[in-house]
């Protein structure tokens, strides 16, 4: 394989930039061309499409977000999309594709492979609910964001002797509850994947001023509730005054953290190697610290992603 292409598809991760930077360095490092495709698949069937330098991807591994931009086009998931993409792609000598993003984005990975192109897939998503992949380009960087408003409000919760309702993303999956709950020392960590009883929440709340605690955090996945919709019904059960707050889309930006790099610098090298043996329709995950290569179909439909339950247990155990 000669030429390879590059896109990037769903919501922005920091690190993407660090994963095109590698895919670029090292494919240039085989021998290869690299094509950068803009707005995922969008631009993919638009024909939105560049040779990428050495130099373009310069000054880019520090970034957030995704250079090449993303977008959302339902239109992939027909067949008449993906063969304009793929004409596309031959337009351009484009040989195999990486592809960068969640669980729609492999589909869509997927689909090109069935019409004979290869595509390898590269998990992206600040959510980290990806499944055959301990952890998802993003991640990390989105949990020290959350870490530090969660300090900060932390300061302001005790000096007033308040209860903080703080809600932050994952739809689907706790995991940044939860890894930012322990690492704030939150009181109470309320995610999807486990029910709540909101008149056990006002309890904790409750024993917890009795015992002199000066504030009481909890961290709320946006899945489970609306944040002020929570703190309705906390302070429908007892006068608690409940400030909320919705961190939202600063969850997303900044500067990827040193482990999103490296992680996405090695996940970039490791597609280039895996197109470059011909393989397609898989997609890399990190289990135990290795990188693993495993089928796009076999990961999506018989593997799934469950967030640490035994963080929830331990913040349980320790920060009540
Ligand atoms: P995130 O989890 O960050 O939202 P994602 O990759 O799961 O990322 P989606 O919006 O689900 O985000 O998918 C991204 C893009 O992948 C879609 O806009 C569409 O272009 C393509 N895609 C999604 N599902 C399919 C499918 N079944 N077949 C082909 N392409 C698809």
């Amino acid at each position: 394989m000669k030429r390879i292409g590059i896109l990037t598809s769903g919501g922005d991760a920091p690190g993407m930039n660090a994963a095109i930077r590698a895919v670029v360095r090292k494919a240039l490092y085989e021998g290869m061309e690299v094509y950068g495709v803009n707005y995922g698949f969008a631009g993919l069937v638009a024909g939105d499409i560049r040779k990428l330098t050495r130099r373009d991807v310069g000054d880019m591994i520090q970034r957030g977000g995704t250079f090449l931009y993303s977008a959302r086009y339902p239109q992939f998931a027909t067949e008449e999309g993906q063969l304009k993409g793929i004409e596309q792609l031959k337009r351009f000598g484009i040989e195999g594709l990486v592809v960068i993003g969640g669980d729609g984005s492999y589909r869509g990975a997927y689909a090109l492979t069935k019409h004979g192109f290869p595509c390898v897939g590269i998990p992206g998503t600040i959510d980290n609910d990806i499944p055959g992949t301990d952890y998802t380009i993003g991640f990390d960087t989105s949990i020290n964001t959350v870490l530090d408003a969660l300090d900060r409000i932390r300061d302001t919760a005790t000096s007033h002797v308040r209860t903080f309702v703080i809600e932050v993303m994952g739809r689907d999956a706790g995991d940044i509850a939860l890894w930012t709950g322990v690492a704030s020392g939150a009181e109470q960590i309320i995610i999807p994947e486990k029910g709540f009883d909101i008149t056990e929440v006002a309890d904790n709340i409750r024993e917890g001023r009795e015992r002199g605690k000066k504030h009481s955090i909890i961290v709320l996945a946006e899945g489970v509730m609306d944040g002020n919709e929570f703190a309705q019904k906390l302070d429908a059960i007892d006068n608690f005054h409940v400030r909320v707050s919705v961190l939202g889309h600063v969850q997303r930006g900044g500067s990827p953290s040193a482990r999103d790099r490296v992680l996405a610098s090695r996940f970039g090298a490791k597609a280039v190697d895996v197109l470059k043996d011909g393989q397609g329709g898989v997609c890399l995950g990190l289990r135990n610290e290795e990188i693993v290569v495993s089928g796009i179909i076999d990961t999506l439909d018989n593997m799934t992603h469950t967030p640490n339950m035994e963080l929830l247990k331990l913040n349980e155990e320790i920060s009540n």
